[in-house]
């Protein structure tokens, strides 16, 4: 995985044109069976993929923060969602909430997540490549390229079973 890891930016960044062009053509005419298609190669992809041996998502990008994830993570932690904001977040240029820094403070060194069970909703969509209207997230996909080895894989994978 490290090697992957390590390999990614340039391997995202060979297939960005690519890809791009795949993307537009699947916003203008997406399959009727899409989701269905993306739903089985999301899980493919991950009975291969150990998040535990990347957390690149973790490492290198972090979520935001709905205010139903800052009562529910404060509550948690026993805090006050003001106290949890004031020591966890910050706002960015779209006035989301999001981490003060990355490496997420949460992550711990084994690479598991320190609040698991009660984690931001992205963080439990992450890469979101199951997600019902892929096509509405090429962007975002896109992106994910470079950062998630299993995001990579499955547009590689998509490509192959869904011809545009
Ligand atoms: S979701 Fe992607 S980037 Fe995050 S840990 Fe799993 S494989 Fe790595
Ligand atoms: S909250 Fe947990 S899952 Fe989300 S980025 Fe931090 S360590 Fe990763």
């Amino acid at each position: 995985m490290d090697e992957f890891l390590k390999q990614l930016p340039q391997l995202a960044k060979d297939k960005h044109n690519e890809n791009k062009k795949y993307f537009a053509k699947l916003k203008k005419k997406p399959p009727k069976n899409l989701d269905y298609v993306m739903q089985e190669l999301h899980e493919e992809e991950f009975e291969r993929t150990d998040c535990l041996t990347c957390a690149n998502c973790c490492k290198t990008t972090g979520p935001l923060f709905t205010n139903a994830d800052i009562e529910r993570i404060a509550k948690f932690l026993k805090l006050k969602p003001q106290q949890f904001i004031e020591q966890y977040l910050q706002v960015d240029e779209d006035n989301d909430h999001v981490l003060q820094e990355v490496p997420c403070t949460f992550l711990a060194p084994d690479n598991y997540c320190l609040i698991y069970e009660v984690r931001p909703k992205a963080c439990r969509g992450y890469p979101h490549t199951d997600r019902k209207k892929f096509h509405q997230i090429t962007n975002l996909t896109l992106k994910n390229t470079a950062i998630c080895p299993a995001a990579f894989n499955i547009v590689e994978e998509m490509k192959k079973r869904i011809k545009m």
